[in-house]
């Protein structure tokens, strides 16, 4: 019988410590707060009764530029363009810009269908996918243990749906998970935070108060430990820099060299992520 994944995992979580380095290109994380970077300005444009949000960033370039990619629209203008002739620019493209966007949220909403959580179904946990195996159990209590790459669910009443002590059993491990790689992290670091909670936002991965209260989302479960750390690296990071600034990506880099690697994935994977269990939460509120 194969090594139980959960000791496997176990190593992951506790043993694992620096993530390694890899050379990655440059990919702003979009619409939240982490969008901005180097300079770039985050700005909106009415295309075609749409709102289109765009990163704008000044080059020593002669001419406007255009790139859309699964993060979204970047325009690159000349240090002394004004905003109106950029806007006209945008607006004179937008055609192409439109249908190019459209591609990648074609690519992103394919992947958004909601997962039936039954037999078979795949988790993402930890980066890796735990098939669902539903027993009928017998204690009157579901339970959850992971065997074989497999996550077995004994639950009392096989009719019942058990979504929510699914989704109450990730909670907890992320719980226990993300303490741990954020107490690692703090420790190599050396940056002491105040306090730890889990957050259940929409849209962010992680959040750092003044008083270095650091937030990290429970979805980041559902990720390779790796992307974790960077998201806990990212936060110890703001009790220094409450900022984006150069400063702020300097002291990331040293903790973490491939960030931009690592936002570019998060960036890919949120749609899915934050859409695995937000229609039955809709469907009880
Ligand atoms: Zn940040």
């Amino acid at each position: 019988m194969q090594k139980d994944l959960f000791d496997r995992f176990l190593t992951r979580i506790f043993g694992e410590k620096s993530p390694e380095s890899k050379k990655n290109p440059s990919h702003p994380f979009g619409k939240t707060r982490d969008g901005q970077n180097n300079g770039d300005l985050a700005k909106t444009i009415s295309l075609n009764g749409r709102t289109i949000a765009y990163t704008l960033r000044r080059s020593s370039r002669r001419s406007i530029g255009f790139l859309v990619n699964e993060t979204g629209l970047r325009v690159t203008a000349p240090k002394r363009s004004s905003l109106y002739s950029i806007e006209n620019a945008i607006m004179d493209k937008q055609k192409w810009i439109l249908s190019k966007l459209d591609f990648y949220h074609f690519n992103h909403s394919s992947e958004t269908v909601p997962i039936e959580w039954t037999n078979g179904a795949l988790l993402p946990f930890l980066g890796d996918k735990l098939s669902l195996q539903i027993i009928n159990g017998t204690t009157g209590k579901t339970f959850f243990n992971i065997e074989n790459g497999k996550l077995l669910i004994y639950h009392p009443d096989s009719g019942k749906p058990f979504d929510s002590p699914l989704k109450n059993w990730l909670v907890q491990q992320a719980g226990a998970i993300l303490a741990k790689r954020l107490e690692l992290q703090a420790e190599r670091m050396n940056i002491p935070f105040g306090a730890f909670s889990l957050s259940n936002a929409r849209t962010r991965w992680g959040s750092c108060t003044a008083r270095r209260h650091i937030r990290l989302n429970w979805r980041l479960v559902h990720c390779d430990i790796s992307l974790i750390d960077y998201v806990a690296i990212h936060e110890l990071a703001h009790c220094l820099e409450m900022n984006h600034s150069q400063r702020f990506w300097n002291i990331v880099a040293t903790y973490y060299p491939d960030y931009k690697h690592a936002r570019k994935q998060l960036h890919l994977q949120s749609p899915t992520l934050f859409s695995l269990f937000d229609k039955r939460e809709n469907q009880a509120d």
